[in-house]
Order: C-alpha cells, then structure tokens, then sequence
C-alpha cells in the first residue's frame, strides 16, 4: 500500500435486496457497473471485502470526480474515500493522525465497526483508545449524540478501513439485474423521472421518442437526445430511438374525430414501441404516466390506452404527485432539460379539451378506418436510432 500514489474507498450495498442466490449475482453486476463508471478514470482495482467493496484508484484521479460517478451508481448504499491500516493499534493512530492533520473540530466521537470476529480489540476497546488519542492530539471533546465530526472506522479482514465523511449512494438494485425497457420519452417531465425510476430497479432501459418532423421543429427530438445521454449515466450504454410520427398522425386526423385523437396517438405510439421492444429484447414498456395529470391520463383513457399493447406497461410516476415529479426531476438533474420550450408532437391537430372518458368500443370502430400495418410502416421506415454510452467517448484530437 502506497498511500501517496493510490486512494482508497469502500462500497456499501443495499444490504436488504441482498437475499440468498441473488447476492452473488448482484454483486458481480454491481462491480461491474461501477468499473463502467469509472472506465476511464485510470487503473482501478475493485475486490469485496467482507460485505462491502474496496476500491482502489490513483491518487491522481480527483476524488470530486470519483464521488460524482460512484454517487450515480444504482445498487450502492453509501460509500466513503477512507485510509487503510493493518490491524494494528499503533498503525491506526498514525492512519488517524494524518487523517485529521489540520483538521479543528469541537466535538467529536469515534464508531469502529467490526465485520468479523478474530480481532486482538473488540470495537468498544478501539473507540475508547482512538478517542483518548484524540482527545491528546486536538483540543476538542467527546460528543456521542451530536458531534460535528465522525470518526469511522471498519474492521474488515487484515484491515482497518478510516473515514470521516460518507456519501449517499443511489440505492436500489444494479442495472442490468431486472431485465430491458424500452422507455416513451417525450421531452416533457415525466417521462425522465419515470425512466430514472426503473433504472433505480436495475433495469436496463432503452428509449424511444416520437417527433413530428417536418411539421414541427426539432426541438423536442433534441430534448429527448439530452434527456436519454443524462440516463445513460445511470447505465453506461443505451438506444434512442426516434421515430416520425407526423405521417402517421396525419392518416389519424383523416380517419378520428378530434376528442379521440390524442388516445388514438398514443394507442399507435405503444404499437409502434412495441414493434422497437421486440428489437431490442424489452419485456416492458415505461411512461410517465400519472393519474389524473392531464385529460388523457384518466383511469379510463389509460385503460383505452393500454388495450393496444400486449406488454406490460409499467407507469412508475401513476401515484405521484406533480410536485414530487418535478422535486426528482431536480434531483436528478432533468429538470433543467425539460423546461426547454419545444414543440410535442402530441399538440398537433388536437383539441384542447381532448375526450377524458373514452370508451375502448368506441375508439376501436374508429380506428377500423385506419390500416395498422401501413402506419408501423410509415413510422418504422424511418426511424433514426442513436447509440448512447456513458463515460461519453473523448473527443478525437485535432
Ligand atoms: P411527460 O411529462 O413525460 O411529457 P405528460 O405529462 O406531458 O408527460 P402526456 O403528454 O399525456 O403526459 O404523455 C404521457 C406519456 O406518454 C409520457 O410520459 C411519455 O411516456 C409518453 N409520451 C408522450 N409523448 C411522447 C413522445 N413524443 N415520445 C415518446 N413518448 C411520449
Ligand atoms: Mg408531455
């Protein structure tokens, strides 16, 4: 261990989603995902360690960098930049020392944790001896209940692992642990959060998007570029998909009368998607769907909606509030991108007071008039498919 040219961290996982068969498995995903996130940062070597992850990397790699990808892993609990030692007392003070080197702080405790039994010292003796060796080498005092500083300490096999600050992690389960996706994004709100929440479920999520160009501009498709490169983070690579809508719309607004268009877009939106999932393996698709948001995300027209599809469609946002909506947009950093102004292919030719309570009968005579074949036709002719990997490719030099 040369501290000077490396840097440490250990990993926690979710602990809880860790049930028998599935540890293994889940594991083995995650250190593969979090090599992803780091792919180009420089050598890393990760290996488990007694429940947990040890991570090491070269010191020259900015810590700042590796907190950011390591905090866009789905699977991981928390995680912290720490100091190794040997198991042995006087080498954790020293490891101690130069930990706290110039550091003031009026309060204080020590929380050693042990991950295993055979140890000379029980994690009680380890507290009382490193806070007594505080209290030597700084004027500070002891604080069990609320101190400003955190002393962490893990007791793993052959090492003492020290930290002081711990990150959130993301949570959840590794992407690519839960099976393919295939997600409707449109460049509104929604439907990013909805995509981020099933990638939170270690599912692996692929995107499509239905513009319609010519007839409008190519704002929204855009959006959706930027939206699916920021959830790429979350899973290293990914296919957006976008599709022209704007042909087939017009063959709706010839045969539908205007309160049932927008159920009959979306009627074709998920046929058409459903044609791209079997493409890509999806078992599913997502939207961001929330009950009662707007007209067509009543009970009944999302009912109508989904008779078209033979997949599950999952609708992670149906029982959440907008505020909520917007407040995880924000987190995640997909806010900034929606609130773009753009033109949505779902505001062309269709009234403003869409029908809220479609009767299925109804839409499907309708519909008769149209020839299911010609429009996936029409749309998957000419759909544009963009490959997404994240960390981005660096820029070939000049
Ligand atoms: P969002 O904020 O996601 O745009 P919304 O509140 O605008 O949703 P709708 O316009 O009713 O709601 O869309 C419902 C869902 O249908 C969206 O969340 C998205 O999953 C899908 N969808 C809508 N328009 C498009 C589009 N142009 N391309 C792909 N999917 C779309
Ligand atoms: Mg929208």
């Amino acid at each position: 261990m040369s501290a000077e040219r490396e840097q440490y961290a250990v990993l926690h996982y979710a602990e809880a989603s860790l049930k028998g068969k599935n540890r293994p498995l889940f594991v083995r995903r995650l250190m593969h995902n979090i090599r992803q996130a780091l792919a180009d940062l420089g050598e890393a070597e990760l290996r488990p360690l007694a429940g947990r992850l040890l991570l090491r990397l070269p010191a020259s790699v900015p810590w700042e960098t590796v907190a950011e990808r390591l905090g866009w892993v789905c699977g991981l609990a928390n995680f912290a930049r720490c100091t190794p030692a040997p198991h042995d007392l006087e080498a954790i003070k020293r490891a101690l020392d130069a930990l706290l080197a110039g550091r003031q702080f009026a309060s204080f405790r020590v929380q050693a944790r042990r991950a295993f039994k055979e140890l000379p010292f029980s994690s009680q003796e380890l507290n009382r001896e490193l806070g007594a060796h505080v209290l030597k080498t700084h004027a500070t005092r002891v604080d069990l209940a609320h101190p400003e500083l955190t002393i962490y300490v893990e007791l793993v096999p052959r090492l003492a692992l020290l930290y002081l600050e711990k990150h959130p992690g993301q949570g959840g389960l590794p992407v690519g642990s839960s099976g393919r996706l295939l997600s409707l994004l449109s460049g509104g709100l929604d439907s990013p959060v909805a995509a981020y929440r099933m990638l939170k479920r270690g599912c692996n999520v692929d995107f499509v998007h239905f513009h319609s160009y010519p007839y409008l501009d190519r704002t929204s498709q855009d959006k959706a570029r930027q939206l699916a490169q920021l959830l790429t983070r979350y899973q290293y690579a990914a296919r957006l998909f976008l599709v022209p809508f704007g042909e087939v719309q017009q063959h709706i607004v010839s045969a539908v009368p205007p309160p049932y268009r927008v159920v009959v877009y979306r009627r074709y939106m998920v046929r058409i998607a459903e044609a791209l999932a079997q493409q890509t393996g999806a078992l599913a698709l997502v939207t961001g769907e929330s009950l009662g948001q707007v007209a067509s995300q009543t009970l009944h027209n999302l009912r109508t909606i989904e008779a078209a599809a033979t997949l599950p469609i999952l609708r992670p946002l149906i029982g959440m509030d907008k505020a909520e909506i917007i407040q995880q947009a924000q987190a995640i950093g997909t806010y900034a991108i929606s609130v773009l102004p753009d033109q949505d292919c779902c505001t062309l030719f269709v009234p403003r007071a869409p029908a809220t309570r479609s009767e299925l009968a109804a839409v499907e005579a309708v519909e008769k008039a149209l020839d299911p074949a010609q429009l996936l036709a029409l749309a998957l002719g000419g759909v544009q498919e963009v490959a997404l990997c994240f960390p981005p490719p660096r820029p070939e030099p000049a």
